[in-house]
């Protein structure tokens, strides 16, 4: 049984430089950002986010992407890491995976290896998210060599 509930899903561009994602934004978080951007998602809502329920949005969306991103999830990141293995061994590992965390940091034993890119940093509305150039957040590509922060992609253009 999911810990884990998925609120609602979108397809989006922005998320993960040079993918086209499946968002997947979960509920339940723990982080109480003050002026957090998305309230409801501290709540529980929405149907579990198993093995079953992504296997089904991965069978519908997953020609139309190239990345299933995670949203959340920090009450439970060790089902994020289940989940995201879960992607890429029923596709071959066709599709990326990412996980937005908002902690600072990566839990002691999470298991990286399973994800293409990692978001970390709590949401402050006076720093700004990733596009914004005083932001605390960083934006990882997780490579075999650790993690490199890829965070200037998303201010290109502004
Ligand atoms: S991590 Fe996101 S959803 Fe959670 S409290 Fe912070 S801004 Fe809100």
């Amino acid at each position: 049984m999911s810990m884990l509930r998925l609120a609602d899903y979108d397809i989006v561009f922005q998320e993960v430089p040079g993918e086209v994602s499946l968002a997947l934004n979960i509920s339940g978080c723990p982080n109480r950002c003050p002026g957090c951007h998305s309230p409801h998602l501290q709540r529980q809502v929405g149907e579990p986010l198993d093995e079953a329920t992504l296997g089904g949005l991965v069978d519908r969306y997953g020609g139309a992407v190239t990345c299933v991103c995670f949203m959340g999830g920090d009450a439970a990141p060790a089902e994020v890491a289940r989940l995201a293995a879960f992607v890429r061994e029923t596709t071959s590992q066709r599709l990326k995976t990412a996980w937005y965390s908002g902690r600072d940091r990566l839990p002691d034993g999470f298991a990286l290896s399973w994800f293409d890119h990692v978001k970390l940093g709590p949401f402050i509305a006076a720093l700004g998210g990733l596009d914004s150039p005083t932001t605390n957040q960083r934006f990882y590509r997780a490579t075999d060599d650790g993690l490199v922060d890829i965070t200037e992609l998303f201010r290109r253009g502004k």
